[in-house]
């Protein structure tokens, strides 16, 4: 059986990657992520970005390109990661979320990251000036 994908967004702005505090479940809450979250039926990663970070934040983006590598989460669950940019709106924790905050290259190790984002959001960091 193949895994299902929960895609996540880094949300690059200014210079700056999008990081999200999550609210819940209890397991992960007070941890920050990459926003996203699982594909619905019939959606291909890319959609299910938008959607998710429209539901999440309020926002509508547009998806670049996708970060290298796939990362296990729950048995059954991987995580993929798509670079993405603000077309319109400003991200607010509507869902999911209790606090975000943007962050430069250098402040990218200020927020305890879900063990599984570290490895895209060093990635993700490619992306960011400063190196
Ligand atoms: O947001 P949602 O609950 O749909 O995410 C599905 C699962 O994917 C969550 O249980 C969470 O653990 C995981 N996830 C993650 N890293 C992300 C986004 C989601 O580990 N950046």
């Amino acid at each position: 059986m193949t895994d299902r994908v929960v895609v996540a967004g880094a949300v690059l702005d200014e210079g700056r990657l999008l990081a999200a505090r999550r609210s819940a479940p209890p397991e992960l809450a007070g941890r920050w992520e990459l926003p996203g979250g699982k594909l619905e039926q019939g959606e291909t990663p890319p959609q299910a970005l938008v959607r998710e970070l429209r539901e999440e934040l309020g926002v509508e983006t547009e998806p670049g390109e996708r970060i290298p590598g796939e990362w296990p989460l729950a048995p059954g669950y991987v995580l993929q990661v798509w670079t993405a940019r603000l077309v319109s709106g400003e991200p607010r924790p509507l869902e999911d979320h209790d606090e975000l905050r943007w962050l430069y290259r250098h402040e990218l190790d200020t927020v305890d990251w879900l063990d599984q984002d570290r490895p895209a959001v060093a990635e993700a960091a490619r992306h960011l000036p400063g190196g």
